[in-house]
C-alpha cells in the first residue's frame, strides 16, 4: 500500500493473545537501512510500524494515521526533525502524540534542542533498543483494557 508516497507497512501478528491493541509507531527517517533496521526491531515487540522518509511525508501521515508514538530522526533532508516536531506539537490533531527524537550524537546541545522542540524524549544513534523500548513503553498511553475481562 502506498499512502502519501510513503512506504506503508502493516504488521498483522497480534501483540498478544489477549488483546488486539497494537500500538502504532511512525518512524520518520531518511536512511533506508535505518528504517528497515528499526522497523525489524519494533515489529517483534508488538508494534505496528509506519514509515516515512522525510518530514514532508511524515507530517501528513501522522495527521492521517494518528500513531501512538513517533520516532523522529532529526537529520532529515528538507524540513529537519526539530522543525517537524514543532509543527506536530503546534497542530491540535497531532500535539498529543509523543515524539522521541533520534539524534546522531550524545551531545548536551541535542538534549536541549529536543526539549525546546517539544520532543518527549530522545535517543542517540546507534540505538540501544532495550533502552528505546523502555522509553516507548513509558510514553505510550495505557491501552484501553478489553471489555468484560476478569
Ligand atoms: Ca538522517
Amino acid at each position: 500500500m502506498n499512502l502519501f508516497g510513503t512506504e506503508y507497512y502493516r504488521h498483522c501478528q497480534p501483540a498478544s493473545k489477549n488483546r488486539n491493541f497494537m500500538p502504532k509507531i511512525l518512524i520518520v527517517e531518511d536512511t533506508e537501512n535505518n528504517r528497515v533496521l528499526i522497523s525489524r526491531r519494533l515489529k517483534p515487540m508488538g508494534y505496528e510500524v509506519l514509515l516515512a522518509e522525510d518530514a514532508e511525508r511524515g507530517l501528513p501521515l501522522a495527521e492521517a494515521e494518528r500513531p501512538d508514538l513517533i520516532l523522529m530522526d532529526v537529520g532529515l533532508p528538507g524540513m529537519d526533525g526539530w522543525t517537524a516536531t514543532r509543527r506536530l506539537k503546534a497542530n491540535a490533531a497531532t500535539s498529543n502524540i509523543p515524539v522521541i527524537a533520534l539524534t546522531a550524537h550524545a551531545m548536551e546541545g541535542d538534549r536541549i534542542r529536543a526539549m525546546e522542540a517539544g520532543c518527549d524524549d530522545y535517543e542517540t544513534k546507534p540505538i540501544n533498543f532495550a533502552q528505546l523500548q523502555d522509553k516507548i513503553h513509558r510514553l505510550i498511553s495505557n491501552p484501553q483494557p478489553p471489555a468484560a475481562t476478569g
